[in-house]
Protein backbone atom coordinates (compact mmCIF):
# COMPACT_ATOMS: atom_id res chain seq x y z
CA UNK A 1 0.00 0.00 0.00
CA UNK A 2 1.50 3.06 -1.05
CA UNK A 3 1.93 5.68 1.92
CA UNK A 4 0.01 8.59 2.49
CA UNK A 5 2.51 10.99 2.92
CA UNK A 6 3.97 10.64 -0.68
CA UNK A 7 0.91 10.49 -3.10
CA UNK A 8 -0.58 13.77 -1.34
CA UNK A 9 1.99 15.94 -1.73
CA UNK A 10 2.10 17.77 -5.53
CA UNK A 11 2.99 21.47 -4.37
CA UNK A 12 6.11 21.67 -5.72
CA UNK A 13 4.48 21.36 -9.02
CA UNK A 14 1.80 23.64 -8.52
CA UNK A 15 3.74 26.27 -6.36
CA UNK A 16 6.60 26.77 -9.39
CA UNK A 17 3.94 26.83 -12.18
CA UNK A 18 2.07 29.05 -10.11
CA UNK A 19 5.54 31.71 -9.74
CA UNK A 20 6.17 31.02 -13.66
CA UNK A 21 2.92 32.76 -14.82
CA UNK A 22 2.96 35.40 -12.10
CA UNK A 23 6.76 35.77 -12.67
CA UNK A 24 6.45 36.39 -16.23
CA UNK A 25 2.90 38.47 -16.29
CA UNK A 26 3.26 40.13 -13.93
CA UNK A 27 6.40 42.36 -15.20
CA UNK A 28 5.10 42.47 -18.98
CA UNK A 29 1.94 43.93 -17.49
CA UNK A 30 3.88 46.57 -15.78
CA UNK A 31 6.35 47.15 -18.75
CA UNK A 32 3.27 47.66 -20.85
CA UNK A 33 1.74 50.01 -18.90
CA UNK A 34 4.78 51.66 -17.92
CA UNK A 35 6.14 51.93 -21.54
CA UNK A 36 2.54 53.04 -22.53
CA UNK A 37 2.53 56.31 -20.13
CA UNK A 38 5.63 57.27 -21.03
CA UNK A 39 4.72 57.35 -24.58
CA UNK A 40 1.66 58.90 -23.91
CA UNK A 41 3.33 61.80 -21.81
CA UNK A 42 5.87 62.07 -25.25
CA UNK A 43 2.92 62.38 -27.57
CA UNK A 44 1.24 64.93 -25.59
CA UNK A 45 4.47 67.09 -24.99
CA UNK A 46 4.79 67.25 -28.95
CA UNK A 47 0.77 68.16 -29.77
CA UNK A 48 1.62 71.32 -26.60
CA UNK A 49 5.19 71.79 -28.33
CA UNK A 50 3.21 72.03 -32.11
CA UNK A 51 0.65 73.85 -30.63
CA UNK A 52 2.41 76.87 -28.73
CA UNK A 53 4.23 77.07 -31.95
CA UNK A 54 1.71 77.22 -34.31
CA UNK A 55 0.36 80.36 -32.01
CA UNK A 56 3.36 81.99 -31.80
CA UNK A 57 4.09 81.93 -35.73
CA UNK A 58 0.54 83.05 -36.35
CA UNK A 59 1.04 85.75 -33.93
CA UNK A 60 4.11 87.31 -35.85
CA UNK A 61 2.06 87.35 -39.27
CA UNK A 62 -1.55 88.62 -37.11
CA UNK A 63 0.58 91.84 -36.48
CA UNK A 64 0.87 93.32 -39.66
CA UNK A 65 -2.84 91.99 -40.74
CA UNK A 66 -4.34 93.89 -37.41
CA UNK A 67 -2.88 97.46 -38.54
CA UNK A 68 -3.25 97.16 -42.01
CA UNK A 69 -6.22 95.20 -42.46
CA UNK A 70 -4.63 93.18 -45.17
CA UNK A 71 -5.01 89.78 -44.52
CA UNK A 72 -3.70 88.27 -47.46
CA UNK A 73 -0.17 87.10 -45.79
CA UNK A 74 -2.29 85.81 -42.58
CA UNK A 75 -4.49 84.07 -44.63
CA UNK A 76 -1.37 82.20 -46.32
CA UNK A 77 0.11 81.31 -43.59
CA UNK A 78 -3.42 80.30 -42.18
CA UNK A 79 -4.32 77.84 -44.67
CA UNK A 80 -0.61 76.33 -44.61
CA UNK A 81 -1.50 75.97 -40.82
CA UNK A 82 -4.67 74.18 -41.70
CA UNK A 83 -3.06 72.00 -43.59
CA UNK A 84 -1.38 69.82 -40.21
CA UNK A 85 -4.17 67.59 -39.30
CA UNK A 86 -3.69 68.88 -35.75
CA UNK A 87 -5.11 71.98 -36.28
CA UNK A 88 -8.72 72.22 -35.91
CA UNK A 89 -9.62 76.04 -35.36
CA UNK A 90 -7.78 79.33 -35.94
CA UNK A 91 -9.36 82.89 -34.92
CA UNK A 92 -7.24 85.89 -36.11
CA UNK A 93 -9.41 88.74 -34.31
CA UNK A 94 -8.23 92.55 -34.79
CA UNK A 95 -9.11 95.09 -31.22
CA UNK A 96 -8.58 97.93 -34.18
CA UNK A 97 -10.98 97.17 -36.27
CA UNK A 98 -13.19 94.99 -33.36
CA UNK A 99 -13.84 92.37 -35.54
CA UNK A 100 -12.43 88.84 -37.16
CA UNK A 101 -10.35 89.03 -39.27
CA UNK A 102 -10.12 85.36 -39.63
CA UNK A 103 -12.20 82.12 -38.23
CA UNK A 104 -11.82 79.17 -39.67
CA UNK A 105 -12.96 75.82 -37.79
CA UNK A 106 -12.84 71.99 -39.20
CA UNK A 107 -15.66 71.96 -36.83
CA UNK A 108 -18.80 70.35 -38.64
CA UNK A 109 -22.21 69.09 -36.98
CA UNK A 110 -21.03 65.45 -38.34
CA UNK A 111 -17.39 65.96 -37.14
CA UNK A 112 -16.34 67.05 -33.56
CA UNK A 113 -13.04 67.27 -31.79
CA UNK A 114 -12.60 67.90 -28.08
CA UNK A 115 -10.39 70.55 -28.42
CA UNK A 116 -7.07 72.04 -26.56
CA UNK A 117 -6.97 76.33 -27.24
CA UNK A 118 -4.38 78.81 -26.46
CA UNK A 119 -4.79 82.32 -26.94
CA UNK A 120 -1.87 84.95 -27.29
CA UNK A 121 -3.03 88.74 -27.42
CA UNK A 122 -0.58 90.49 -29.96
CA UNK A 123 0.74 94.21 -29.31
CA UNK A 124 2.59 96.69 -30.50
CA UNK A 125 4.38 99.22 -28.45
CA UNK A 126 2.11 98.42 -25.38
CA UNK A 127 -1.25 99.10 -27.10
CA UNK A 128 -3.41 95.59 -27.63
CA UNK A 129 -4.08 95.28 -31.33
CA UNK A 130 -5.92 91.77 -30.98
CA UNK A 131 -5.42 88.35 -30.23
CA UNK A 132 -4.81 84.93 -32.09
CA UNK A 133 -5.91 81.62 -30.81
CA UNK A 134 -5.20 77.85 -31.97
CA UNK A 135 -7.05 75.28 -31.22
CA UNK A 136 -5.87 71.50 -31.60
CA UNK A 137 -7.23 68.70 -31.97
CA UNK A 138 -6.79 67.03 -28.28
CA UNK A 139 -7.29 62.98 -29.61
CA UNK A 140 -4.77 63.15 -31.83
CA UNK A 141 -2.69 61.25 -29.69
CA UNK A 142 -5.55 58.51 -29.01
CA UNK A 143 -5.19 56.56 -32.12
CA UNK A 144 -1.02 56.76 -32.01
CA UNK A 145 -0.70 55.44 -28.23
CA UNK A 146 -3.43 52.35 -29.66
CA UNK A 147 -0.94 51.56 -32.24
CA UNK A 148 1.65 51.93 -29.63
CA UNK A 149 -0.13 49.77 -27.31
CA UNK A 150 -0.79 46.85 -29.76
CA UNK A 151 2.98 46.90 -31.11
CA UNK A 152 4.07 46.80 -27.24
CA UNK A 153 1.44 44.11 -26.53
CA UNK A 154 2.74 42.01 -29.33
CA UNK A 155 5.92 42.44 -28.54
CA UNK A 156 5.27 41.42 -25.09
CA UNK A 157 3.12 38.03 -25.71
CA UNK A 158 5.95 37.25 -27.98
CA UNK A 159 8.37 37.40 -25.31
CA UNK A 160 5.91 35.80 -22.80
CA UNK A 161 5.19 32.71 -25.21
CA UNK A 162 9.04 32.21 -25.61
CA UNK A 163 10.33 32.84 -22.25
CA UNK A 164 7.40 30.19 -21.41
CA UNK A 165 8.60 27.49 -24.02
CA UNK A 166 12.31 28.14 -22.67
CA UNK A 167 11.22 27.50 -19.02
CA UNK A 168 8.77 25.37 -18.71
CA UNK A 169 10.97 22.28 -20.14
CA UNK A 170 14.06 23.49 -18.42
CA UNK A 171 11.76 23.39 -15.17
CA UNK A 172 9.94 19.97 -16.34
CA UNK A 173 13.21 18.08 -16.95
CA UNK A 174 15.65 19.41 -14.49
CA UNK A 175 13.25 19.73 -12.01
CA UNK A 176 9.53 17.96 -12.03
CA UNK A 177 10.53 14.49 -13.42
CA UNK A 178 13.73 13.65 -11.01
CA UNK A 179 11.37 14.96 -8.57
CA UNK A 180 8.87 12.78 -9.89
CA UNK A 181 11.16 10.00 -10.31
CA UNK A 182 12.78 10.65 -6.49
CA UNK A 183 8.84 10.04 -5.16
CA UNK A 184 8.19 7.24 -6.57
CA UNK A 185 11.32 5.86 -5.48
CA UNK A 186 10.58 6.65 -1.99
CA UNK A 187 7.28 5.03 -2.56
CA UNK A 188 9.18 1.63 -3.69
CA UNK A 189 11.17 2.14 -0.73
CA UNK A 190 8.42 3.03 1.56
CA UNK A 191 6.37 -0.26 0.44
CA UNK A 192 9.23 -2.09 2.01
CA UNK A 193 10.59 -2.94 -1.58
CA UNK A 194 14.27 -3.04 -0.84
CA UNK A 195 15.06 -5.61 -4.26
CA UNK A 196 13.96 -2.67 -6.61
CA UNK A 197 17.30 -0.80 -7.65
CA UNK A 198 16.72 2.87 -9.13
CA UNK A 199 19.13 3.58 -11.59
CA UNK A 200 20.59 7.83 -11.49
CA UNK A 201 23.11 9.16 -13.83
CA UNK A 202 24.11 12.72 -13.63
CA UNK A 203 25.39 14.71 -11.30
CA UNK A 204 23.02 17.23 -10.01
CA UNK A 205 21.45 17.38 -6.75
CA UNK A 206 18.20 14.99 -7.53
CA UNK A 207 21.02 12.18 -9.03
CA UNK A 208 22.92 12.83 -5.57
CA UNK A 209 19.46 12.21 -3.59
CA UNK A 210 18.46 9.18 -5.73
CA UNK A 211 22.01 7.59 -5.58
CA UNK A 212 22.27 7.84 -1.99
CA UNK A 213 18.47 6.47 -1.47
CA UNK A 214 19.61 4.04 -3.93
CA UNK A 215 23.22 3.24 -1.14
CA UNK A 216 20.76 3.01 1.97
CA UNK A 217 18.53 0.82 -0.34
CA UNK A 218 21.43 -1.47 -0.96
CA UNK A 219 22.71 -1.37 2.34
CA UNK A 220 19.18 -1.74 3.87
CA UNK A 221 18.96 -4.69 1.49
CA UNK A 222 22.05 -6.47 2.75
CA UNK A 223 21.37 -6.29 6.54
CA UNK A 224 17.83 -7.48 6.10
CA UNK A 225 18.46 -10.44 4.22
CA UNK A 226 21.53 -10.68 7.01
CA UNK A 227 18.71 -10.69 9.49
CA UNK A 228 16.83 -13.24 7.47
CA UNK A 229 19.53 -15.66 7.54
CA UNK A 230 20.41 -15.15 10.81
CA UNK A 231 16.98 -15.68 12.49
CA UNK A 232 16.72 -19.07 10.55
CA UNK A 233 20.26 -20.27 11.35
CA UNK A 234 21.86 -21.53 14.19
CA UNK A 235 24.89 -20.09 14.99
CA UNK A 236 27.07 -22.79 16.28
CA UNK A 237 26.43 -25.36 13.56
CA UNK A 238 25.50 -23.35 10.63
CA UNK A 239 22.75 -25.15 10.78
CA UNK A 240 18.97 -24.11 10.49
CA UNK A 241 17.38 -23.43 13.73
CA UNK A 242 13.80 -24.42 15.32
CA UNK A 243 12.32 -21.23 13.31
CA UNK A 244 13.98 -22.17 9.73
CA UNK A 245 13.23 -26.09 10.78
CA UNK A 246 9.55 -25.18 11.12
CA UNK A 247 9.31 -22.62 7.71
CA UNK A 248 11.21 -25.40 5.71
CA UNK A 249 9.49 -28.63 6.63
CA UNK A 250 5.59 -27.48 5.84
CA UNK A 251 6.94 -27.58 2.20
CA UNK A 252 8.95 -30.71 2.37
CA UNK A 253 5.43 -32.39 3.78
CA UNK A 254 3.35 -30.68 1.34
CA UNK A 255 4.93 -32.00 -1.56
CA UNK A 256 5.41 -35.58 -0.28
CA UNK A 257 1.70 -35.72 0.53
CA UNK A 258 0.65 -34.45 -2.83
CA UNK A 259 3.00 -36.47 -5.09
CA UNK A 260 2.51 -39.18 -2.53
CA UNK A 261 6.15 -39.99 -1.81
CA UNK A 262 7.60 -41.21 1.32
CA UNK A 263 9.34 -39.43 3.70
CA UNK A 264 10.25 -40.05 6.89
CA UNK A 265 11.30 -37.68 10.04
CA UNK A 266 13.62 -38.43 12.73
CA UNK A 267 14.80 -36.42 16.08
CA UNK A 268 18.51 -37.02 17.34
CA UNK A 269 19.70 -36.35 20.60
CA UNK A 270 23.08 -36.52 21.67
CA UNK A 271 23.32 -39.02 24.53
CA UNK A 272 24.74 -37.76 28.23
CA UNK A 273 25.39 -34.73 26.63
CA UNK A 274 25.79 -32.41 29.74
CA UNK A 275 28.20 -35.47 31.21
CA UNK A 276 30.09 -34.06 28.89
CA UNK A 277 29.60 -30.13 29.80
CA UNK A 278 29.94 -30.97 32.83
CA UNK A 279 33.03 -32.52 32.52
CA UNK A 280 34.71 -31.20 29.72
CA UNK A 281 33.50 -27.53 30.41
CA UNK A 282 31.07 -25.69 27.69
CA UNK A 283 33.21 -24.50 24.77
CA UNK A 284 33.86 -28.39 24.65
CA UNK A 285 30.18 -28.84 24.41
CA UNK A 286 29.93 -26.78 21.62
CA UNK A 287 32.88 -28.40 20.15
CA UNK A 288 31.09 -31.78 20.09
CA UNK A 289 27.70 -30.11 18.87
CA UNK A 290 29.82 -28.94 15.65
CA UNK A 291 31.29 -31.83 14.86
CA UNK A 292 27.63 -33.72 15.47
CA UNK A 293 26.43 -32.06 13.25
CA UNK A 294 29.37 -32.21 10.72
CA UNK A 295 29.74 -35.45 10.53
CA UNK A 296 25.78 -35.90 10.15
CA UNK A 297 25.91 -33.41 7.29
CA UNK A 298 28.68 -34.95 5.18
CA UNK A 299 26.49 -38.29 5.45
CA UNK A 300 22.69 -37.33 4.26
CA UNK A 301 21.29 -35.70 0.62
CA UNK A 302 21.09 -32.54 -0.39
CA UNK A 303 17.52 -32.51 0.03
CA UNK A 304 17.48 -34.05 3.33
CA UNK A 305 16.37 -31.31 6.26
CA UNK A 306 19.04 -31.13 9.07
CA UNK A 307 18.29 -28.75 11.43
CA UNK A 308 19.02 -28.30 14.98
CA UNK A 309 15.97 -28.08 17.33
CA UNK A 310 17.67 -27.67 20.92
CA UNK A 311 20.35 -27.89 22.60
CA UNK A 312 21.92 -31.29 21.84
CA UNK A 313 18.96 -32.17 19.63
CA UNK A 314 18.44 -32.61 15.84
CA UNK A 315 15.99 -33.16 13.30
CA UNK A 316 16.29 -34.94 10.52
CA UNK A 317 13.69 -35.49 7.20
CA UNK A 318 14.29 -37.15 4.64
CA UNK A 319 11.87 -36.70 1.24
CA UNK A 320 11.84 -39.50 -1.05
CA UNK A 321 12.99 -41.73 1.73
CA UNK A 322 10.90 -44.74 2.75
CA UNK A 323 11.27 -45.83 6.53
CA UNK A 324 13.10 -49.00 5.83
CA UNK A 325 15.86 -47.17 3.72
CA UNK A 326 15.98 -44.22 6.64
CA UNK A 327 16.21 -47.15 8.88
CA UNK A 328 19.35 -48.12 7.26
CA UNK A 329 20.92 -44.89 6.91
CA UNK A 330 20.19 -43.86 10.60
CA UNK A 331 21.99 -46.79 11.72
CA UNK A 332 24.94 -46.01 9.94
CA UNK A 333 24.48 -42.35 11.22
CA UNK A 334 24.45 -44.04 14.71
CA UNK A 335 27.74 -46.36 14.34
CA UNK A 336 29.56 -43.87 12.55
CA UNK A 337 28.97 -40.81 15.23
CA UNK A 338 30.21 -44.15 18.04
CA UNK A 339 32.95 -44.44 15.94
CA UNK A 340 33.75 -41.05 15.48
CA UNK A 341 36.54 -39.75 17.24
CA UNK A 342 35.70 -36.40 18.97
CA UNK A 343 38.44 -33.63 20.61
CA UNK A 344 37.52 -34.38 23.79
CA UNK A 345 39.02 -37.80 22.92
CA UNK A 346 35.48 -39.44 24.50
CA UNK A 347 33.07 -41.89 22.63
CA UNK A 348 30.06 -39.75 21.45
CA UNK A 349 26.73 -42.04 20.87
CA UNK A 350 23.20 -40.63 19.54
CA UNK A 351 19.54 -42.14 20.32
CA UNK A 352 17.66 -41.81 17.20
CA UNK A 353 13.80 -41.49 17.64
CA UNK A 354 11.72 -41.79 13.50
CA UNK A 355 8.56 -42.34 12.08
CA UNK A 356 6.94 -42.22 8.16
CA UNK A 357 4.58 -39.55 6.67
CA UNK A 358 2.57 -41.22 4.57
CA UNK A 359 0.53 -37.97 3.58
CA UNK A 360 -2.20 -36.88 5.63
CA UNK A 361 -0.23 -36.94 9.08
CA UNK A 362 0.45 -32.79 10.76
CA UNK A 363 4.12 -32.40 11.72
CA UNK A 364 3.06 -32.04 15.32
CA UNK A 365 1.80 -35.51 15.33
CA UNK A 366 4.78 -36.79 13.66
CA UNK A 367 7.33 -34.90 15.88
CA UNK A 368 5.43 -35.91 18.40
CA UNK A 369 5.58 -40.08 17.81
CA UNK A 370 9.49 -39.61 17.03
CA UNK A 371 9.83 -37.81 20.10
CA UNK A 372 8.08 -41.16 21.63
CA UNK A 373 11.02 -43.40 19.85
CA UNK A 374 13.46 -41.36 20.90
CA UNK A 375 12.03 -41.89 24.60
CA UNK A 376 12.15 -45.38 24.18
CA UNK A 377 15.70 -45.61 22.85
CA UNK A 378 16.95 -43.50 25.84
CA UNK A 379 15.31 -46.32 28.32
CA UNK A 380 16.22 -48.94 26.35
CA UNK A 381 19.65 -48.04 27.11
CA UNK A 382 20.40 -45.44 24.35
CA UNK A 383 22.86 -45.43 21.13
CA UNK A 384 20.08 -46.96 18.79
CA UNK A 385 17.40 -46.18 16.29
CA UNK A 386 13.62 -46.92 17.43
CA UNK A 387 10.63 -46.62 14.52
CA UNK A 388 7.85 -44.62 16.39
CA UNK A 389 4.95 -45.48 16.96
CA UNK A 390 6.01 -47.26 20.02
P1 LIG B 1 20.24 -37.72 27.59
O1 LIG B 1 21.19 -38.84 27.28
O2 LIG B 1 19.06 -38.23 28.36
O3 LIG B 1 19.86 -36.97 26.42
O4 LIG B 1 21.00 -36.79 28.57
P2 LIG B 1 21.66 -35.40 28.21
O5 LIG B 1 22.64 -35.08 29.24
O6 LIG B 1 22.14 -35.46 26.84
O7 LIG B 1 20.38 -34.48 28.26
P3 LIG B 1 20.04 -33.24 29.14
O8 LIG B 1 18.79 -32.69 28.56
O9 LIG B 1 20.00 -33.65 30.59
O10 LIG B 1 21.21 -32.26 28.95
C1 LIG B 1 21.42 -31.53 27.77
C2 LIG B 1 22.45 -30.48 28.04
O11 LIG B 1 22.87 -29.77 26.88
C3 LIG B 1 22.01 -29.46 29.04
C4 LIG B 1 22.43 -28.13 28.44
O12 LIG B 1 23.17 -27.33 29.36
C5 LIG B 1 23.31 -28.52 27.32
N1 LIG B 1 23.26 -27.58 26.21
C6 LIG B 1 22.18 -27.05 25.60
N2 LIG B 1 22.56 -26.24 24.63
C7 LIG B 1 23.92 -26.21 24.61
C8 LIG B 1 24.90 -25.53 23.82
O13 LIG B 1 24.59 -24.79 22.92
N3 LIG B 1 26.21 -25.78 24.09
C9 LIG B 1 26.58 -26.62 25.11
N4 LIG B 1 27.89 -26.82 25.33
N5 LIG B 1 25.70 -27.26 25.87
C10 LIG B 1 24.38 -27.07 25.62
MG1 LIG C 1 20.79 -35.65 25.26
MG1 LIG D 1 17.96 -33.57 24.95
Amino acid sequence: MPSKHITNFHSISLFLLKVMLVGLIVPLALGLSISLEIEKKELMAQLDDFHQRSLDILSKTAEDAMTSFSPEEARNMVSFLLQDERIVKIEIYSAVYDLYLLRVSKQTPEQHFPTLELKKEVTKDGEVLGYVLVAVDRDWVKPRIAKERNQVIVLFVTMFIGGLLLIAPAIYFKVLRPLNRLMRQVEVLSDGELGVPYRWQGRDEFSMLGKTLDDMRTKLDKTFSLMRDMAVTDELTGLPNRRGFYGEVEKLLWLSGRYKHPLTLAILDIDHFKYINDNFGHPTGDEVLKDFAAVISRRIRKSDLLARVGGEEFVLVMPETPVEDSLRLLERLRTTVAEHSFSHGRKVTVSIGLTGFYGSERLEGLMDIADKALYKAKQDGRDRVILGPV
